[in-house]
């Protein structure tokens, strides 16, 4: 039997309040004390966990729309990014003072989790005030980094993935410049490209090695480590390295020791045993020579996108605390042990730093649903002038009628019998389109019923199970899954979503999400509930002239980046809202998303190319008289219009 959780909330408490969509939605679960409904139903978000200072997130869109940007958009506060650089930062003090570690700690973001330049400008700001630093992971976010970190000598610049001349060449001259930058060797090669630099240039770099460790984690991002892993270097390969740089007197610059065991690390467990032998591994190179003062345990700090705070793919099993405090207790212990000076501490977390402070808000456009009522009177009246009624057509008649509360089960396996007879009679050809229709509409009318009497009951027979989820309506949102939330289509992944609005009203309706591309996978049907498989989201009816809006919630790490221009729907507008003393929201930054022009030109079309064409058209068209001079001009002032436009719908 399933559980209608809706209904019985409903039930249990009579009139519905706000407090019951929070509780519905999950928003204190998931949403970890930055979001929550006030009394007017509108979700709200508090930036600071502060509830004395709230954003009221309908309000901001209707400000919006005001200033002419409309859904979808995707709101940044960076309040939370703020608050959660500090929440990290607070997590390591407090381990850090609590296990008297001698060691210091930094969390380098790793730009690649959302690169957008104002997330890396207010992270790189944050950072410079927090002994924060920035990750690259490739030639261009190199190039990112070091032009966005003038006159900040002392922040940490990590640089993992594969490099080549250029790249190591690069990093050699930024450290002759005096940045605080280290080159992590993931490939043997590379190091020799440090030391041919190094020489070259006459600097002593900073050098970190990435060792692939036996321990790994699990679940998606597995295989970022453990010894099939295409990163980093066998530990027999660190050692050659570390004989190498001796040969050269440069054991001593070999500074830093690196893993990463994957991103959305579910299980602590997993992060526990790579920093145990991630320590190990570093005692013993400081032990034979190395310069060792730093252990970088890489990236994975997990989101709780389901809130369920368990070990799966959505959720983890651990706070930020635990995870500070797990990391320093870790490498105390070993080091302790080995009477080894305690490193320093870095940390690549990008996810958990990103993730909770963008959401995306997307208008409903319309929806798709199966209707309640057959329309039986018509049904008989069309049955009637058959010259021979079709049997399951008559059958589903019956069933319809004689639905009661006492006869679910029964009605239903007499519905299904009869529709599927329905169907062999039509493909042999011995049924009309009429009767065909009129089964159809029958079955899930009679579905409708069974679902709702069921629903009443608080309970779903196990024989129809699915039927709430076949029978649920199709909400139809003014977004591109592809470009908003990739990982939903690529990975599964989870995020949760919920109305913005109308919270202090019950949400009658069961539907799933589908987006406004030509994709079939363009939808979302699977949905957070504590690790519950949650096929449906429970929503409002719509009303005639009224906008709904849903919100899309923890979207910040890797959907912007990830996002590809799927049918040229391009970005959305992006705005940044913070919050004052007060509680006073105002809009600090509006980037506009994408143009047609512009997603055209990406694709190397020419806007000007194709204006000319459709006025040459349309000129041609005027010359036979199928259409007139005013008529042309409009279409191509229309034409000129929508290459300067939005590439969602617009109001
Ligand atoms: N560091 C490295 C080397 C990575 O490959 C990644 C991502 O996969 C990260 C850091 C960031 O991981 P996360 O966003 O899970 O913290």
């Amino acid at each position: 039997m399933a559980t209608l959780s809706t209904s019985k909330n409903a039930f249990l408490h009579g009139r519905w309040s706000a407090e019951d969509s929070a509780r519905l939605y999950g928003l204190a679960d998931w949403g970890k004390g930055y979001f929550g409904v006030n009394a007017e139903g509108h979700l709200t978000v508090m930036p600071l966990k502060d509830p004395g200072r709230q954003i009221d997130l309908h309000s901001v869109i209707q400000g919006l729309r005001e200033r002419d940007i409309h859904t979808p958009v995707l709101v940044r506060f960076s309040d939370i990014l703020s608050h959660r650089l500090h929440e990290i930062r607070g997590a390591f003090d407090k381990a850090i003072s609590e296990h008297e570690y001698k060691g210091t700690y930094s969390c380098v973001y790793p730009i690649k989790v959302n690169q957008q330049k104002h997330i890396c400008e207010e992270i790189r700001n944050l950072g410079a005030k927090l002994d924060f630093g920035l990750e690259a992971g490739s030639k261009p976010e190199l190039l990112a980094i070091l032009g966005m970190t003038d006159g900040l000598d002392q922040m940490p610049l990590v640089c993992n993935g594969f490099k080549d001349d250029e790249f190591i060449e690069m990093v050699i001259l930024a450290t002759k410049l005096g940045r605080n930058i280290i080159p992590v060797v993931e490939k043997f090669s590379e190091l020799e490209l440090i030391c041919k630099y190094a020489d070259k240039y006459q600097v002593r770099p900073k050098i970190g090695i990435r060792v692939k460790l036996s321990a790994r984690g699990a679940g998606r991002w597995e295989a970022s480590a453990g010894i099939r892993s295409k990163f980093g270097l066998f530990v027999s390969e660190v050692l050659e390295a570390l004989e190498y740089l001796k040969a050269r007197n440069m054991a001593d610059c070999l500074q830093m020791l690196h893993c990463h065991v994957g991103s959305q690390l579910f299980d602590i467990r997993h992060l526990k045993n790579a920093v145990n032998e991630l320590t190990h591994v570093y005692t013993e190179l400081r032990r034979l020579g190395a310069g060792m003062n730093t252990i970088d345990i890489g990236g994975g700090m997990g989101v709780d996108y389901d809130g369920s705070q368990s070990a799966w793919d959505s959720s983890i099993n651990y706070t930020v605390e635990e995870y500070a405090a797990d990391v320093v207790y870790r490498i105390k212990t070993v080091c302790d042990d080995a009477s080894c000076p305690h490193p320093n501490i870095i940390s690549e977390s990008g996810r958990a730093m990103v993730a909770y402070h963008s959401v995306l808000v997307v208008d409903v456009l319309g929806m798709s649903r199966f209707e309640a009522s057959p329309g039986l009177e018509k049904i008989k009246e069309q049955v009637k002038a058959e010259a021979e009624p079709p049997q399951p057509v008559l059958d589903l008649i019956d069933a319809y009628e004689r639905l009661g509360d006492r006869n679910l089960v029964e009605v239903y396996h007499d519905a299904m019998q009869a529709r599927d007879e329905a169907m062999s009679l039509f493909s042999l050809g011995y049924m009309s389109l009429p009767m065909r229709a009129a089964s159809e509409r029958l079955f899930w009318a009679i579905g409708q019923k069974l679902v709702e009497k069921a629903t009443k009951k608080g309970e779903i027979p196990e024989e129809f199970e699915s039927l709430p989820e076949l029978l649920s309506d199709i909400y139809f949102c003014n977004f591109s899954l592809f470009q908003s939330m990739p990982d939903s289509w690529a990975i599964d992944q989870l995020f949760p979503i919920c109305p913005i609005h109308r919270l202090q009203e019950e949400p009658t309706r069961r539907a799933i999400l589908a987006d406004i591309t030509c994709d079939s996978d363009g939808k979302v049907d699977h949905f957070v509930d504590k690790r519950i498989e949650k096929k449906t989201l429970e929503l409002h009816e719509l009303r005639e002239g009224e906008q709904y809006y849903l919100g899309v919630f923890l979207l910040g790490a890797y959907q912007e980046i990830l996002g590809d221009l799927h049918n040229l729907l391009g970005d959305t507008h992006a705005v940044h809202v913070s919050v004052d003393e007060a509680g006073e929201w105002s809009i600090d930054e509006i980037i506009e998303g994408d143009t047609v022009k512009q997603v055209l030109g990406y694709v190397e079309f020419d806007a000007e190319d194709m204006r000319r064409a459709m006025r040459k058209s349309i000129e041609s068209a005027v010359k036979c008289k199928r259409i007139t001079v005013p008529e042309g001009q409009s279409l191509l002032n229309f034409y000129e219009a929508g290459l300067e436009g939005y590439t969602y719908l617009e109001e």
